[in-house]
């Protein structure tokens, strides 16, 4: 089986619009030429009309930071998977700042996952566990239930438009990342294992999962070289074109074809 690699810059409350649609200008000349690999890039909700014009026609993709599961209401701040119809193709929910600092529930991200399918878009479902956790010997318990939680109800057949992203906590945005193996075991355990028991081997073997937390271009190859990662969710690597356009290359080299 042949999983297409994909490589997600997520900019988090980085760029203005003006900015984020010159990076996207420079960044879809660069990587134009990889077209086995998925790419995407995640500015603020601000700057997804601008990007999509911009990207109009090219194979640079866009993502959301989140959506609302709601159509529309009042829901002051929230923007819903609905409205992103058009303007994006993917949108990364629960991610660990969302559920850090907006209280986001296991309950909502499965809320949010059905939405954004139903919308069209495909999910891209983060999870991951904390430094306590992972020193206690919780991560594969925590994350398998996470993974689980956050598919309720999701179809076989509409997992085929899921991404999972395993990023533990403790190496988002610290420069430390965990080892390429000990990120291949967990995400075998605890995301790739599931999905066989949860659905069926296809959904297993099928399903595309990135690894996330300090990837750069100098680590992204052991990640990309091992069995289960098939991409990375990325924040700080992504800021930069030189940086992003090295992320896509190496996943075109080492898994592409
Ligand atoms: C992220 O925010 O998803 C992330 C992985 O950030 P960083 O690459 O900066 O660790």
């Amino acid at each position: 089986m042949h999983r297409k690699p994909i490589v997600v810059g997520n900019w988090k409350m980085n760029k203005s619009p003006r900015e984020a649609i010159d990076f996207v200008k420079q960044l879809e000349a660069r990587v134009r030429e990889f077209d086995s690999v998925d790419k995407a890039v995640a500015p603020t909700s601000l700057a997804l009309t601008g990007v999509s014009d911009a990207l109009q026609g090219t194979q640079l993709l866009v993502a959301a930071q989140n959506a609302h599961w709601k159509v529309g209401g009042a829901f002051t701040g929230q923007v819903s998977a609905t409205m992103l119809r058009g303007l994006a193709q993917f949108v990364i929910l629960g991610h660990s700042e969302v559920r850090a600092y907006l209280a986001e529930t296991d309950a909502n991200v499965n809320r949010k996952a059905k939405a954004a399918l139903a919308a069209g878009l495909q999910p891209i479902i983060a999870v991951g566990e904390s430094l306590a956790q992972n020193e206690a010997g919780e991560t594969i318990d925590f994350v398998r239930g996470q993974v689980s939680a956050a598919l309720a109800g999701i179809s076989a057949a509409d997992m085929a438009r899921v991404v999972i992203a395993y990023e533990p906590l403790w190496a988002i945005g610290t420069g430390k990342s965990a080892t390429s193996e000990q990120a291949d075991g967990i995400i075998g355990a605890a995301v790739r294992e599931p999905l066989r028991e949860l659905y069926n081997d296809s959904v297993a073997d099928n399903t595309r999962i990135q690894y996330g937390g300090s990837v750069k271009p100098g680590n992204m190859a052991e990640f990309m070289a091992q069995p289960n990662i098939d991409g990375a969710l990325v924040g700080g690597a992504s800021l930069h074109v030189d940086d992003f356009a090295a992320l896509v290359e190496i996943a075109a080299r080492v898994k592409g074809s």
